[in-house]
């Protein structure tokens, strides 16, 4: 395993400054987050020296990590506290994982692909990430035994919104969710408080498909 070195960290800190910062994330939390987590351990040794640029990047299974600024926008949409409890479907590298859980008490994170689940798993076991827990399985059900969650974070693009997820968002509860065609999508938030449920547009985007029972069929 390589080493967080300097040449990344510089990397690391010039994407957050150039990419992040730059487009107007202000988020403390998310900035301290991108600043710390080693990106590049999350992408195959081949891509390495391409782990801090502006754009996503291949992981197998025709799957992919995400551009970082989309992470920093839907994780500063999240508006997380430090005791929070966050459920993610689409855990794919794991790096958007390893961003809340940075942030957040406690990550609940599912993935449907066996090889990205179980390269995954033993990333957050290498990098001790001990308060993430991970299911192997379709997400767009949720995690119903450990829901409510103060805030739900989808990767992938559904073609609606999963009423199953929003039924396990706490009352004050965030939900980022990419919602749309199969090729680009609108990114969606919503607010759950003591009158109901709120939606928001927060901008075009595009995600791999959601894949599942309440989501796209393959
Ligand atoms: N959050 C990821 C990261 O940081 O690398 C980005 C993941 S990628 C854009 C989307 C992931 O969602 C893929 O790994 C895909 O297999 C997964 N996925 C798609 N449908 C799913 C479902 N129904 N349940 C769980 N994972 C799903």
């Amino acid at each position: 395993m390589h080493k967080d070195s300097i040449k990344f960290k510089k990397q690391r800190e010039e994407m957050v400054k150039n990419q992040i910062e730059e487009r107007g994330i202000s988020d403390l939390k998310v900035l301290a987050a991108m600043r710390k987590v080693p990106r590049h351990f999350f992408v195959s040794e081949a891509l390495m020296d391409q782990a801090y640029g502006d754009f996503p990047l291949p992981i197998g299974e025709q799957q992919t990590i995400s551009q970082p600024f989309i992470v920093a926008e839907m994780t500063q949409a999240l508006q997380l506290n430090e005791d929070d409890r966050v459920l993610e479907v689409g855990t794919g590298s794991g790096y958007q994982a390893a961003i809340l859980a940075n942030i957040a008490s406690k990550v609940y994170t599912i993935e449907r692909i066996h090889s990205l689940y179980k390269k995954s798993r033993n990333l957050f076991d290498m990098l001790r990430y001990h308060n993430i827990v991970m299911k192997y399985t379709d997400g767009t059900t949720g995690w119903k035994e450990e829901s409510p969650f103060d805030a739900i974070i989808v990767t992938a693009g559904a073609p609606e919104i999963p009423a199953f997820l929003v039924n396990q968002l706490a009352v004050g509860g965030r939900m980022v969710i990419p919602v749309g065609g199969r090729y680009s999508q609108d990114l969606i938030k919503i607010i759950r408080d003591s009158r109901g449920v709120h939606k928001r547009e927060l901008g075009g985007c595009r995600f791999v498909k959601l894949v599942g029972e309440h989501g796209w069929s393959e």
